[in-house]
Order: structure tokens, then sequence, then C-alpha cells
């Protein structure tokens, strides 16, 4: 009796931007159990295991519970919020006081509501006088969002999840939709159309697999061969010149650049290790007429082309005019819950709702909305993640406040990390679980309520905003992270302007009125009620909209949000692999994520047994069998795994998803970042993860 729920609310899953709305029972008023929500326009009754999960990391016993002080002895120990406060408040003036405010940062994520990423974007910046300030988006979708920003005037994923289902032909690129958004996979399976599925991944995938057509190019080889199919649709005429003419600028110059470039069949042919026959019927897929979508995740965008090599599929998307019709689209799937929140308001290298912080109409009208001054709006952006760690690792900023994600597991090139360490005064941070990575070099840990314990927003990867709540109670002293944010807006001595920010649905309504009049103009959602009654919105929704359908796209007007209402083609030709394989170091290393039961550093579903279950605790490395022989290696055996910048040990899986030459390891494992190398998309600062080169040797005695 005691599981014997008394009543039901929904919420969104709080983990990878597929946005699931799950039925949380309730029992007093805490959840007991949960399970997938039937009538919701996302997940049509599916959840995957971690929203299966969901309460569990919620249960840990090694939850966060009181603030934690590194004290004199280097140890962490409990103290009261005050305490926590005060002396986060002390050194963090001192800071300001003998540097200056530009020496505080933060780093944020895409796992919190909007409405607590844009407190904490206001607070720092309004409040605090920080400049700068990022969050871990910056490690998935930073490039997606660039690409779109560049080629349509705002970052706007056109599409609605409806697409699976309503495309003939869907390309998917550099993306293990089986096991990274399996719900979504659930989509296309439900495609009634006979649709035509091609994977281009250098890995064999579950994906891949299950596709019709898996094309195995070389790593990195993607910009190439995208830019010999957009030469085939030119030299076959298929295209839409009607569309081009009339919604485009800049096609022709990519033509020229096409023509005059290494693009030809066989040009292409020998950069990707793809047959020309594979390559000719891509391109005769894409340019046949038929409803084509082009769907990319990681292997695109954690790349150091990865913005040009997302706007070479959205050029593909703009020739054939498959772009604002049911089943097209040049389309980003997102990684995190609230990845797109993080994207419109975390006030971090966009001011609030995607307006700019370089220009003073823009910050006079959220100083007005606001009732911010306008001077404490800064008039240049933040520096991106990357740059804020160079930053501490040169002494420029003392002082860090990390929030809800695991640098020090997840960032590239770890080794840097304990020069950054090394670089700062005070660190603070906030988070559900005292245990993580970052939070063991924390000089304070904030304990924090996790998804589950707190209202707000999250935008998925098709624009729609959805409601989270508050099920359970946060155990003992941890508190929402909004709660947090207004404490130390009071401790700071700057809560006045923030006095009306208390509670998210008051945020929310500020977020809707500081949209209004841009691209993501949320001015039609009067509060919670609305979007709980509608199964969630996808923006935009205009306060002049009257009635509105639960799937909706952009551009089906053919007008992009540049000033001329024109879409743009963007390229460049592309460049070398940054660390190429070598006599010393032979094999590409390829990062990804190895399971649908785990969620990125594990932080959250390693608390669950079952989830543990379901994924080998150890790290394993998989090895192509041609190279397993070569090397003499045993199926299972443990070996050293290195890179110019540090090793890992991994024991062997003999497997033929890998290509001969490249090995794949898992994200999940904190050590594969200790290899991962500091490379960078020169556009959208994001880290190039997919490849760096790497030397194993057995272990002797193993
Ligand atoms: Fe859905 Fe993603 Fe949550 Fe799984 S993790 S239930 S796919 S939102």
């Amino acid at each position: 009796h005691g599981l014997q729920p008394d009543a039901v609310t929904e919420s969104i899953c709080g983990y990878c931007a597929t946005g699931c709305s799950l039925r949380v029972h309730l029992r007093a008023g805490e959840a007991v159990n949960l399970s997938a929500d039937t009538n919701y326009p996302v997940n049509l009754g599916m959840a995957c295991p971690k929203g299966w999960e969901a309460l569990a990391p919620l249960r840990a016993a090694d939850r966060a519970t009181t603030p934690l002080l590194r004290g004199p002895d280097g140890e962490l120990h409990s103290v009261s919020w005050d305490e926590a406060l005060r002396t986060m408040v002390e050194r963090f003036r001192g800071i300001t006081e003998r540097d200056s405010a530009e020496a505080l940062a933060w780093l944020s994520t895409g796992q919190i509501p909007c409405e607590e990423m844009a407190f904490l974007g206001a607070l720092a910046k309004f409040g605090m006088g920080m400049v700068h300030g990022d969050g871990n988006t910056r490690q998935c979708m930073a490039t997606a969002a660039t690409a779109y920003k560049q080629a349509f005037g705002f970052d706007a994923p056109p599409y609605t999840y409806a697409d699976f289902e309503e495309s003939d032909v869907l390309v998917l690129v550099g993306s293990n939709l089986c096991i990274a958004h399996p719900i979504l996979w659930q989509r296309i399976m439900r495609n009634r159309r006979q649709p035509e599925i091609i994977v281009l991944d250098p890995r064999c995938t579950e994906t891949a697999m299950a596709a019709t057509r898996h094309l195995p190019l070389r790593p990195k080889s993607d910009l190439a061969l995208l830019y010999g199919v957009a030469r085939l649709l030119i030299e076959n005429g298929w295209l839409d010149t009607g569309f081009i003419e009339k919604h485009t600028n800049g096609f022709e110059d990519f033509k020229a650049f096409l023509l005059a470039g290494p693009y030809a069949l066989s040009e292409v042919n020998a950069a990707s290790g793809l047959d020309e026959a594979s390559i000719l019927s891509l391109a005769r897929s894409i340019g046949s007429g038929k409803r084509v979508s082009l769907w990319w995740t990681m292997g695109v965008n954690q790349s150091y082309e990865g913005t040009r090599t997302a706007q070479a599929l959205i050029n593909l998307a703009l020739m054939t005019g498959n772009i604002g019709k049911p089943g097209t689209g040049p389309n980003s799937i997102t990684g995190q819950c609230n990845a797109m929140g993080s994207r419109l308001f975390s006030n971090s290298t966009n001011l609030l709702g995607g307006h700019r912080f370089d220009r003073e109409e823009d910050r006079a009208k959220i100083s007005a909305l606001l009732g911010i001054p306008e001077s404490s709006i800064p008039t240049r952006d933040s520096w991106a993640y990357d740059r804020i760690l160079e930053g501490a690792e040169r002494g420029e900023i003392k002082g860090l406040w990390i929030v809800a994600t695991n640098t020090a597991h997840s960032w590239c090139d770890q080794q840097r990390l304990r020069r950054v360490r090394e670089g700062l005064d005070f660190l603070v941070v906030q988070d559900m679980y005292a245990d993580t990575e970052t939070a063991r070099l924390a000089d304070l840990v904030l304990p924090a309520a996790g998804w589950g314990e707190k209202d707000g927003t999250f935008i998925n990867s098709e624009r729609r905003i959805g409601r989270i709540r508050k099920v359970s109670r946060a155990p003992g002293q941890a508190l929402a992270d909004f709660h947090i944010f207004q404490l130390v807006a009071h401790y700071w001595g700057c809560g006045e302007p923030f006095s009306n920010w208390d509670s998210p649905e008051t945020v929310f309504r500020m977020l809707t009125a500081v949209s209004r009049g841009q691209p993501c103009d949320i001015s039609g959602i009067s509060g919670y009620a609305m979007i709980e009654s509608n199964g969630g919105i996808q923006w935009p929704l205009r306060e002049s909209e009257t009635g509105f359908s639960t799937e909706r796209r952009l551009f089906a007007d053919g007008k992009f949000f540049h000033p001329d209402g024109r879409a743009r083609f963007l390229f460049d030709a592309p460049q070398a692999m940054p660390e190429p394989p070598d006599g010393d170091y032979p094999f590409i290393l390829l990062t990804g994520r190895g399971t649908s039961s785990q969620w990125h550093t594990q932080t959250r579903t390693s608390k669950s047994p079952v989830l543990r279950k379901l994924y080998p605790e150890n790290p394993y490395i998989e090895v192509h069998p041609s190279d397993a022989d070569r090397l003499g290696l045993r199926a299972g055996e443990s070996v050293i795994v290195e890179s110019r910048r540090g090793q890992m040990s991994a024991a062997v899986h003999v497997t033929t998803t890998v290509p001969g030459g490249s090995v794949f390891v898992p994200m999940h494992y904190p050590a594969v970042n200790r290899l991962t190398l500091s490379s960078f998309d020169p556009h959208s600062r994001q880290p190039s993860y997919k490849a760096c080169a790497v030397h194993l040797s057995r272990i002797r005695n193993a």
C-alpha cells in the first residue's frame, strides 16, 4: 500500500532533448513510481530506460545534503547555508575588488529549467557584474546553434517530430539515434511511407545496422562527401531552382566553389573511401524530389569543422527546397533536456531571448522589461567555455561557479584542468551530489535539488516548451537552484532588482515578455496552465496567434530571419584533421554514446542499480578484428590506450562496428577525456571530441 498512488501528474524527463512526458504517480504529494505518458505528442506512451528510472537518482544515499566548505585540513566539511553563502560572497567579492568582476565566471548546464538558467545568467551579469559565463551546451549544441544562426539569421531548428514519420528519405549523419534518442528512432519506425533510411557514420552503429543503407565514410571526411553530393545535385540538375532564387543568397558562389574544388565524384571517392555508385545513389536519393530530411547530432557538432559541416547539410536542404514542408528539413537533434532553453535564455553568449549584448536597442529593451539598469548589462558577449578555462589557466579568471555540470569528467584534454584548478582562488560547485569529479575539486559545494524536486520548463529539440514539476522533496538542506540564486542575490546585496523573481512561473512570464518580437516569440503563452493543457507548445507562439496546431515547423512561408528574409549558403574548404594518426599514434580514437541506459558522465544514471546492470562498469574499447589480430589482442584483455596527452586502461572488445584503423571508447567513462584533444570549431568553439590519435599497448602479465 505504501506505493499505491493517490494522484498522478506529468513532468518532462530530465535527461535528453527528446522531451518525453512521464506520468509521475504520487502518494501524499511524493513520487512513488512513474510510467510513460500515452497522451503526449512527443513520446506517445514510450520512454527509454533512463526515463523509467528517473526517480532512482533522487533517492541515492550519497546526495549532497548540506553545504560543504574546504577547511584548513584540505577536507570538505559540513557548514550552514549562512556560512556557505557568506564565504562565497566574501571570496568572490575579494576577487572582484583585487582584480575585477571580469575575474569571476560561471559554467552552467542544459539540465536546469529555463527559469533557473535565466535567473543565474541575470544574477551573475546584471547583479554580480560578471561578463563571462557559458554552459555545457557548448559541448553538444553550440555548432548547430551557430550553423543555424549564420544560415537562417537565428538559432532555429525548423522541424517537428512528425517529420520523422512523414519523410520519404531520412539521412542521418553522425547520429546513433537508436541508442542516443531511442524514442525518436521509434518515431521513424512509425513512418508508413516506406522511407529510405541512410546512415553516414564511420562506425557500424545500432542505427547503421537498422538502416536501409549504411555509408561507412572515413572519419572526418563528411564535409568533403557532402560537398561532393552538392556538386552532383548541380551536375544532374537535381535542384529546386525556384526555391533557391526566391529564398536564398550565395548559391552562385557556392556553385563556383564546388565546381572549382576537389569535389568531383572520383575525388570524393578518394577522400571518403565510399565507392562512386554509393555517393551517386546518395545524391540521387536527396535530389529525387521526394520529401527528404537530413538529421545530425554529435558526429557533426563535435568537430573542428562542425559548423561548416552542419551548413553543408543545410545547403543540401536549401538546394532541393527541402525545408518548411512535412517530412523535410536540415534538422539538428539536440542533446540535453533543456539545451534549447540554454540557447535562448541562459544570458551567456546571447542576451536573454536571443538578443545581442552589443546592440544598444536590445540592452534598452531588456533593461526596461526587467527593471535592470542598462548600465549593468555588459556590452559584449561572454567568453565561450574553452576561453573561460583558458582564462583560469592564465590566472585571469580567479573565481568560478560551476552549476549542475561535471566539467572535470566531460571537458576535453583533462590534464589541462589541473592547471585550471591551480589558477583559481575559489571554486564553487552547485550540484545534487558532492562526489562528482568536479565537486571533489571544489572549495565550496552547494547542495542542489535535482529534476523532480523543482518546477519550471524545458524546451526540447523540436522547440517544444514542456513543464517539469516538483514531485519529491529534496533531501536534507538541499535547495532548488532557483532558491539558491535568490539567496546568493540577497547575500551579494543585489537582491532588490530580483525582488520580483519570486517563483519559476513569474520568471517564465518575464521570459515570454522578453521574447516578444524575436523569432522565438512566446508572448502568446499565458502561463504554465496553457503549456500543460496543450501537450507542450512549440515556439514561436505570438500574442496575436489564436489557434495553433500541436505540430508546427518553421519557414513554411520561405521567410528566414536575416533582414532580407533569405537563407545563406555558407561554406569553406575542408581542413586536415588536427591530429591525424601517425607511426607513434596509429589509431583514430572515436568517442560517443555507448548505451541508452547511461547519461553523459553517469552522475545520475549510475545511481540506479537497474541502469548500472545494463552497462559495463569498467571502460572498454572497440577494436576491429584485423587490428586485434595484428596486435595480438584477445577479447576481454586490458590494454593501455595512450594519446599525446594521457592514458587510460580499457578492456578490448573485438568488433566490426569500428573500421580498421579506428577505435571507439564511450564518453561515459571519465578517463576517456585524458586522451581527447583541445581542438575547437572556430565558429562555435565546440570541442572536437570525435577524432584524435592514440596508441594501444598490451598490459604485460595481464
Ligand atoms: Fe525520453 Fe530522452 Fe528521457 Fe529517454 S532520456 S525517456 S528518450 S527524454
